[in-house]
């Protein structure tokens, strides 16, 4: 089959960083090698500072996001602890049947979806649950909650609940500050703005949330106990193997990384809030309504109206036969009603803006 070069302006994946793919490409090291885990140090260093993290514990997991979510509930929530849930999306979503799976008491705080998380409504739902979850930039809505406010609202309040983050589209593409936010635990993916292919799920987990985590999960190959002694060491300071890490994955995120450093990541922020204000001044313009609300809509990630008597998946399938660009559907109820348009890692670009919006004004006619 002929390798066809598309611009993935959905919801994720989206088209990596040429020092990603590069990365993707360098010799293949195996998981004991010593310069592999050089660079699987490193690349925690590197994720920490893209976090905002001190932990000790950040580090790739071996898989998709979804992976960074299982591994967060089935670490640290046993079976009738209380978990509040905010949900305003797919995603919130699938926090709370991932908890109920692993026996938690879930209390699902719902939102209407295209609307950020309400910290007052979450605070309200239980005094004092064992964890309380949010997802920081809802890719199913394009909606970007406040987890500074929530993190200091349940720090405030008292010292028992943990607080669990998905970063899976906000990492790489706008500033966060774990650590000063009071977020415990958050998970993340390659696919996104970190401009890297899916394939792992950068975690980390702050001091505090490790002293209260499940010794021993039912789950064997996500225990971060047994992975950290592979990542961190062990007790005897030794790497013990657990399970082949997908070296080649982690060089390109080692890569990806580094590129998002090297440019510094309050400019690949603004990057990403000048080429989300051109997309969405540029929609507006062509007399489409954004769907997210107002004052929280994400710069990488636009959820778009679908106007009446256009029909969505058309349109969608023209810009990727006519054109090469992928963009996405809605999610849930609003698969046919809603356009999502991504601008993440590479592809957060005025030229990128440009070329969208020309095809879809000619696709529109
Ligand atoms: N959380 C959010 C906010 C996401 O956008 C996604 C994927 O789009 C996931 C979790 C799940 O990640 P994955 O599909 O990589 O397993």
């Amino acid at each position: 089959m002929a390798l066809v070069e598309r611009s993935l302006l959905g919801p994720g994946p989206s088209n990596t960083y040429p020092e990603a793919t590069a990365g993707l490409a360098a010799p293949l090291l195996g998981h004991l090698d010593p310069d592999f885990l050089a660079m699987l140090d490193e690349t925690g260093n590197r994720l920490r500072a893209v976090w905002g993290t001190e932990n000790l514990r950040t580090l790739p997991l071996s898989g998709t996001g979804s992976i960074g979510m299982e591994a967060a509930f089935v670490n640290f929530v046993r079976p009738g602890d209380v978990v509040v849930v905010a949900v305003n999306g797919l995603f919130g979503e699938r926090m709370c049947d991932v908890a109920d799976r692993y026996g938690a008491e879930v209390v699902r705080v719902d939102h209407p979806w295209g609307q950020p998380v309400d910290v007052q409504r979450v605070l309200d739902a239980h005094p004092s649950p064992a964890l309380v979850a949010a997802v920081h930039a809802e890719t199913s809505t394009g909606a970007r909650s406040d987890l500074k406010h929530l993190g200091t609202a349940l720090r405030e309040r008292d010292e028992r609940t943990l607080l669990l983050a998905d970063c899976v589209t906000s990492i790489g593409g706008e500033e966060i500050a774990l650590d000063d936010w009071g977020v415990d635990i958050a998970y993340a993916g390659t696919q996104k703005c970190l401009g890297v292919a899916p394939g792992l799920a950068p975690f980390t987990v702050s001091e505090r949330a490790w002293q209260r985590r499940v010794e021993r999960p039912t789950t064997w190959y996500l225990d971060l106990g047994l992975i950290g002694n592979y990542v961190t060491g062990g007790s005897s300071g030794g790497r013990a193997y657990h399970h082949t890490a997908p070296t080649a994955m982690v060089a390109s995120l080692h890569a990806g990384l580094g590129r998002i450093l090297d440019e510094g990541m309050p400019a690949v922020a603004a990057r990403h809030r000048e080429a989300g204000a051109a997309l969405q001044d540029g929609l507006r313009e062509m007399g489409l309504e954004l769907f997210a609300s107002e004052g929280h809509r994400l710069s990488q990630l636009t959820s778009v109206v679908v106007p009446e008597g256009v029909n969505s998946g058309d349109v969608r399938k023209r810009l990727l036969t006519d054109y090469d660009i992928e963009i996405g559907g809605g999610a849930g109820q609003y698969a046919n009603s809603v356009w999502r348009i991504g601008l993440m890692g590479h592809n957060a670009r005025l030229d990128r803006v440009e070329m969208l919006l020309g095809a879809l004004k000619r696709v529109l006619g």
